[in-house]
């Protein structure tokens, strides 16, 4: 089952599997048992800089539900925030990507692993307390992991989570803004919050090839990280045309289907050992 919508598919939902997604009874339950049995697994998507090396991966929770198949996180982790579980599925995310991170470390892999975290656990006061306790837990270089925040994480409880980035950042952990243009107080917090990536949303990138305005809006928000000094990474591209784009305007990192798309730990190293070999 999981080999099925490993590689390139996704299974899109039928009407009536979207009904029992919706049904929230059924899915509270499900969502229990999936933390008990371990239906998740981490998918892991490859950062490039603009000469192709990698740079690092995005970690990518995926779940293989026993009747329904494969569910996008983009419909789980929301219900799951919603019924209280994103606690624990959080937890495993994060053990799990360190514990990946060291173990590619040891084989002398050295890839920066980025989790996402929801503005929900952000929202915890003792969040960068776990974080830096399962870090030392694997004995991890934490250099080794990054944060990925979206812009509601600036919405609510702002003090707190500038207390976390900080606890987080004098560590060495790297903290990354995501989707970035999709929220709302996007010039505001960026001011105010001390951050070492910002990760273009890929509703920005996706017409760039055709959209004036969308290029000048790219090669804006580009402009402005590097004047701040953060990296900037391009998510979510797809040809070359965009992959050249992106270089003649100097973004540093790129990352989307072109490159790779998400896969499991072993095809990731396969590909990253290919890579080095390569090189
Ligand atoms: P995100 O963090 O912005 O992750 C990027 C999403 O874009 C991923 O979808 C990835 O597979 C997809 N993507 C990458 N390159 C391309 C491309 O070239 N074209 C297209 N069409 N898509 C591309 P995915 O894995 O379905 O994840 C969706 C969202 O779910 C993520 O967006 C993130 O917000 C959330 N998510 C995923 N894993 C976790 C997790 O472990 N914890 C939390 N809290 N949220 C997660
Ligand atoms: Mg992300
Ligand atoms: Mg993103
Ligand atoms: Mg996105």
């Amino acid at each position: 089952q999981a080999k099925d919508f490993g590689r390139n598919s996704y299974r899109f939902f039928s009407s009536e599997q979207h009904r029992l997604v919706q049904s929230r009874y059924r899915m509270s339950g499900d969502l229990h048992r999936a933390i008990e049995t371990d239906q998740f697994q981490l998918y892991y998507q490859p950062k490039v800089d603009l000469q192709r090396q990698t740079v690092g991966a995005e970690a990518l929770i995926r779940w293989s539900h026993p009747e329904l198949g494969f569910i996008p996180p983009g419909e789980f982790i929301p219900l799951a925030e919603d019924l209280g579980f994103i606690d624990q599925i959080g937890h495993y995310v994060l053990c799990e990507a360190v514990r990946q991170a060291k173990e590619w470390y040891d084989q002398g892999l050295s890839v920066q692993v980025a989790i996402n975290v929801s503005a929900k656990q952000m929202q915890r006061r003792d969040m960068a307390e776990e974080v830096l306790q399962v870090v030392e837990q694997y004995s991890c270089p934490p250099h080794l992991l990054a944060v990925e925040l979206t812009e509601t994480s600036f919405l609510h409880c702002l003090d707190e989570t500038r207390a976390t980035i900080k606890k987080l950042r004098d560590a060495g952990i790297s903290i990354a803004i995501d989707d970035f243009g999709t929220g709302f107080s996007s010039l505001s917090y960026i001011r105010n919050i001390d951050m070492d990536v910002l990760k273009i949303d890929r509703s920005f990138l996706i017409n760039i090839e055709n959209s004036d305005v969308d290029r000048t809006i790219v090669s804006s928000i580009i402009e402005m990280s590097q004047a701040m000094g953060l990296q900037v990474v391009a998510e979510g591209i797809e040809t070359e045309t965009q992959f050249a784009m992106l270089k003649a305007l100097n973004c540093d990192q790129i990352q989307g289907y072109l490159i790779a798309r998400p896969m499991p730990a072993e095809n990731f190293s396969d590909w990253f050992k290919a890579q080095l070999k390569e090189s």
